[in-house]
This record gives structure tokens, sequence and C-alpha cells, in this order.
């Protein structure tokens, strides 16, 4: 990920005519939207004066639907209707989401998890683009109706389904996206332009659902990320869990129905925030039928209660510098941004970690949204200077070639946009088609990645194997959003495929694969020189059996007896999963062939300066050119 500054061609000359664009910050949560206006980013208040919007939304029996406060405070009342955190749902599957942590209910909508609600059922897509009209409203009652679009952030670990997922409820809240940026690069753009100093520094977003971490290099306005991770499964309300389950222990209360529950996170939530200005917090709650909590809450019961939470972050923390190959010393400073960085024992395990305290100038609830508005200004055409950023992209993205291994195509923490190409062949004689697997993933192996798309390039003219040549070429947009195509470069036959979003995916599953990528990565190396001579092995004995089958004259039966051989060899080694046999006996296969290849070479040229086609000349496949699966 990196600022870049691009001024813009042909933009209005006169000053005084801006194009309102807003900076959307769509969180767990609570979202924000802000704008940019005579020079300086904030943030839009309501009628009462409050910039932050929860993101609830009431979908109730007979009335309106309402969004924000009005149905925060509905919450307990009304539990079925209200839905709360739904960006944690956006892009899951139904077997991704635990029911018992919810209070409403779920429903299936060809397998994306639904809320079955006194409207009808919505989808996570319907809640935001519910709240994302709330805040165009809000913002057009300030601004008027001039809105050119929006930028809006996402979580960095949001995978293509996700991003496809916020770009639609943007289209049904009657928003133009004029781009979707991870959130910490928007904190990064926040903190970068007001203050101008330079070095790298990490980002710690503790938001209300969501965990991210980035290490951003700045210098000179440029801003480049040098690695991101995080978990978007973790954030306040995991700490509001922690406490209630200690609250619900104090009490003695067991069997909770989804009003009470909803009820005691709801205290614990209070309790949780008073803590962060007070020793303690006293917690009361009637829950009718006679069932109370009344309960004094210190500063050291919630560091407890909530230690494992706190110890998470910082282990993610750790291993994205690991990841970038920075001491926590070469910092020049680490930013805090979300509601959750305001807990003391964050702040302090941060200020353990690093032996210094973080910077925390903006308002850690405000600091995403001004800084997606600084990039919706510069992205509307207004700015001078105002740096357009691009992001990288979470998980690395690559094709499965034969063996089931995956060629890397693009490497996880590539700045988008971005492009790459890359070349592979055929691996049968005569093929006309290739299969094209789309994977993401750390992993060496097709089966520990995960699958995005397949197709089929077909009408390939048929050709010796290793003679076509077919260039795969993947784009990521400035969203993150892949499109693949395939061409073969003879023949100018192509395919392509745009990734649908494959609803299903649990953001767990997405910090798993890259925790699995790392801890698996030797047995995988290992698996991958086993698979690769195996191929290659294969490849070997397909050329021979052909090769003896054109021109078996040309053998004496010595000779012939020591290709047998050396072939039974290798076959033999092939069944066993000892790389280095392989390669030995491929090696023994080829040398044993040397001289067949030598004859068969003159023949060759033999013929063709007798004017015959040289296509029957067996063609050899080049070094670098891999075989997708056929
Ligand atoms: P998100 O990005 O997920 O929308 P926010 O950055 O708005 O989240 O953070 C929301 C979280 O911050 C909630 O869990 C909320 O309880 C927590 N929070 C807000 N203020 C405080 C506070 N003073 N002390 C502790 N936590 C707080
Ligand atoms: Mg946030």
């Amino acid at each position: 990920m990196a600022l870049l500054q691009i001024s813009e061609p042909g933009q209005s000359p006169d000053p005084h005519r801006h194009r309102v664009a807003l900076g959307i910050d769509l969180g767990t949560t609570h979202s924000l939207v802000a704008v940019v206006r005579s020079g300086v980013a904030e943030c839009l208040p309501d009628a009462q004066g409050r910039v932050l919007l929860p993101s609830a939304v009431r979908y109730p029996d007979g009335d309106a639907i309402r969004v924000g406060w009005d149905a925060m405070a509905a919450r307990i009342d009304d539990p079925i209707n209200t839905v709360v955190s739904a960006k944690r749902l956006m892009g899951r599957a139904v077997a991704d989401v635990d029911p018992a942590t919810l209070s409403y209910r779920l429903e299936a909508r060809q397998g994306i998890v639904a809320m079955r609600t006194a409207h009808g059922v919505k989808t996570p897509i319907d809640v935001a683009a519910d709240i994302l009209r709330a805040l165009r409203e809000r913002a057009e009652a300030a601004l008027g109706d001039d809105i050119v679009g929006a930028v809006i952030t996402v979580p960095a670990y949001f995978d293509d389904a996700q991003r496809q997922a916020t770009k639609d409820a943007a289209r049904l809240a009657g928003l133009n996206v004029l781009r979707l940026i991870n959130e910490p690069t928007a904190a990064a753009v926040a903190y970068g332009l007001d203050q101008g100093a330079e070095g790298v520094y990490a980002v710690f977003d503790l938001g209300g659902g969501t965990f991210d971490v980035s290490v951003l290099r700045l210098s000179r306005g440029v801003f480049e990320v040098i690695a991101t991770g995080g978990d978007t499964a973790l954030g306040g309300d995991d700490f509001d869990a922690r406490l209630a389950e200690l609250l619900a222990r104090r009490a003695g209360l067991v069997g909770l129905d989804a009003r009470a529950r909803a009820a005691l996170l709801g205290a614990a939530r209070s309790a949780k925030e008073a803590l962060s200005d007070a020793p303690y917090a006293d917690v009361v709650l009637d829950l009718g039928d006679g069932r109370r909590v009344d309960t004094r809450v210190d500063r050291d019961a919630f560091a407890y209660c909530t230690r494992a939470l706190t110890e998470r972050t910082i282990a993610l923390l750790e291993s994205v510098l690991r990841d970038a190959s920075l001491p926590a010393d070469s910092l020049a400073g680490i930013v805090l941004v979300g509601g959750s960085t305001r807990m003391p024992v964050v702040r302090d395990a941060v200020r353990a970690f690093f032996g210094r305290a973080p910077l925390t100038d903006l308002d850690p609830d405000q600091v995403v949204a001004i800084g997606a508005a600084r990039q919706a200004h510069a992205l509307a055409g207004n700015a001078g200077d105002d740096p357009l950023l691009l992001d990288v992209i979470p998980l690395s993205l690559g094709l499965e070639t034969m063996g089931g291994l995956v060629e890397r195509v693009i490497e996880r923490n590539t700045t988008i946009p971005t492009a790459r190409a890359q070349d592979f062949t055929t691996f049968k004689d005569g093929q006309t088609a290739i299969a094209i697997h789309v994977v993401q993933g750390e992993r060496e192996l097709v089966s520990a990645c995960r699958s995005l798309a397949r197709f089929e390039l077909r009408g390939i003219p048929p050709m010796p194997a290793g003679a076509a040549r077919v260039r795969v070429t993947f784009q990521v947009d400035a969203d993150g959003l892949l499109e693949v195509s395939a061409r073969e470069l003879g023949s100018g036959v192509q395919a392509q495929v745009a990734v649908k979003p494959s609803y299903g995916l649990s953001d767990d599953a997405i910090a798993d694969m890259l925790r699995a990528g790392q801890t698996a990565a030797d047995a995988d190396a290992r698996q991958r020189a086993l698979r690769e001579e195996q191929v290659e092995g294969e490849r070997l004995l397909e050329a021979t059996r052909g090769a003896m089958h054109a021109d078996a004259d040309l053998l004496d039966s010595a000779e012939r007896d020591r290709i047998h051989a050396a072939m039974a060899a290798l076959a033999a080694a092939m069944r066993g999963d000892d790389h280095l046999l392989i390669r030995d006996a491929s090696a023994a296969l080829a040398k044993a062939t040397e001289g067949f290849a030598a004859q068969r070479m003159n023949r060759s040229i033999r013929q063709a300066l007798a004017g015959r086609s040289v296509d029957s000349i067996a063609a050899q496949v080049g070094p670098d050119a891999r075989e997708p699966r056929n």
C-alpha cells in the first residue's frame, strides 16, 4: 500500500467550486461521515450534535425503520428486530455464525446469512445500506445534494466478497463509491497529513468488532505499507462478552433469554467504558423476574477477565512486525485507532510492548473517517497535493499447476491496483484446453488454499506438449476486486473470469490461513519439492514414451533396454516420497536418452533440409514454463 501524489489533470480552475465528496467509516459498532470544508476535515454531527452513529438498525413491527441511537435504545426491548454488529456477518455463510452469540433470528438466503425481522428478511448488505443511507441524508442536510460520491473504509482483511458486499450496500443507499480503502490506511492518511511526521509507524486499530494492525512507512507525503495483519473477529464486543460472563457468574445467572442477554451485554459495555475513566464501575441491573445484578467491578477484575484478549492483540501486533522484519524499537511511533483503544488495559499493553507511549493525538473514533474524507476530497478532483492512496492485497493470489501446486501470481502485500501476467504451457501433446483454477492463500498446496474461481480456456490448436504459450493475467482494481484472463498467444483464443463474490469465507478463516501459512512453511516446501519432481518425472516419461513410439527405428536393442530400465527406475522412484530419489532417476533417464535425442534431432534437421515440415519436431519445454492442471 503506497500513497502516490497524483495531480488531477483538467480539474476545474475555479477555486470556489468544490466537488463535495464524503469519507465514510462504516464501522461494526459506530459509523461516521466526514467531509473536507475550507481545507479542514471534520465529522458531521446529527441534529443533536453527535458525530457517532451506532451501526444498529431496528426493523420494528408496524413502524418505520430506525437507524442509530433509536435502534440502540430499542435493542433490549426488541432484540429480535434490532440488528447490531451486522458488519461481522458481511460476506459470511450461515455455517460460519454461532447463533448463540446473536440476539436476532438468523436465516439463510442462498447460503448467505440474513436476519428475519418484522420488515422481512434482511441481509447484512441491506443493513449496511440503511446505515449508509442515514449518513448520506445527514450529509445532504448539512451540505446540500451536490455530493459526487464517497470513499468508504473497510477492514484490511476484507476479502473480495466482503468488499463487493460493501459496494453493493453503497449502491443500494444511492451513494457513488469513489473507492474503498482500508481503515488503517485512512488513519495513516489522517495522521500523516496532519502531522507531516516521517518514519515507520504501526497503526493499531481496535474497534468494536475488528482488530487491524498495519505497518506503514511515511516519507515526504508518500505512505508505503510494509505489512498488514490482525483479526476481524476481535474487538470491544469481546471485552463486553467477557465482562458479561463475570457479571453473570457473580450474580449466579444461567439460562438467559435473548432479552436478558442483551441487557447484560449493554450493562457490561457501559461498565467497561466507565472503567476507562474511573477506577471502578457499579453495575446495577434488574432483569425482572426477581433476577438482579448489583456489583462493583474494579480495573483489576476487568483486566483479569479480559487478559487473554489483550494478550492476543499484542501477539498479533508482534507477528505483523515479524512479517515486516522490523524490531519494535525501529518504529517512529504507534498510532491508536478505534474506541477500544481508550481502555487503559490496551494502552498499557501497547506501551509495555514498545517501551514508550503510543500516539493518541487524534480522536480514535474519528481518525478513520477523517482520513477517508481527505481521500474523497482528493479523488473528487479538488486537491492540489492531497495524495491518492493505494492499498495492498491481504492474501496471495495464484493458480493451480500440475501436481496440485500453487503458482503465486500476485504476492500478498502487493500494492493495488496491480496487474501481473505469467506464461504457462500445455502438459500433453495435442492438449486443446486448460483448466484455470484461481486460488487465494499462503500455502504451497492447492488443497490448503481457498478456491476463488475456475474457468477453462478452450480452442487451443493441437500442439506438442510445451509448445502452447498461455498468458494468464491477474488484474486487481483499486478496490481489491480480481479479474483473471487467459490467452493463448499463438492462436489468440482467450477466456476470462471476474471473480464473483464467493460469500462464505469467515474473517477467522482469513486470519487462520495467514497463521497456517507461517506454521506450515517447512512441510509445504517439502511437499512442493516432491510434487515438482513427480510432475517433472511424469513429463519425462510421457515424452520418452512418445519419442520411442515415433522413432523406434533409431534404437538398437541394447539402447532400448537401457532406456526401458531407466524408465522403470524412475516410475519406481515416483511411487515413493523421496524427491531426491526421483530427481536422480529423472537425471538418469535424461542421460540414458541423450544419444537417442541427438539422433532424433539429426533426423529432424535432415527432414527440414529436405523441405519437410518441422512441425513434427517435439518442442522442448522452456525452463520457465509451467503446466496448469489439465
Ligand atoms: P468500530 O470501528 O468497530 O465501529 P469503534 O472504533 O467505534 O468501533 O469502537 C467501538 C468500541 O469502542 C465499542 O466496543 C465501545 O464499547 C468501545 N469504546 C468506546 N468508548 C470507549 C471507552 N471510553 N472505553 C472503552 N471502550 C470504549
Ligand atoms: Mg473502526
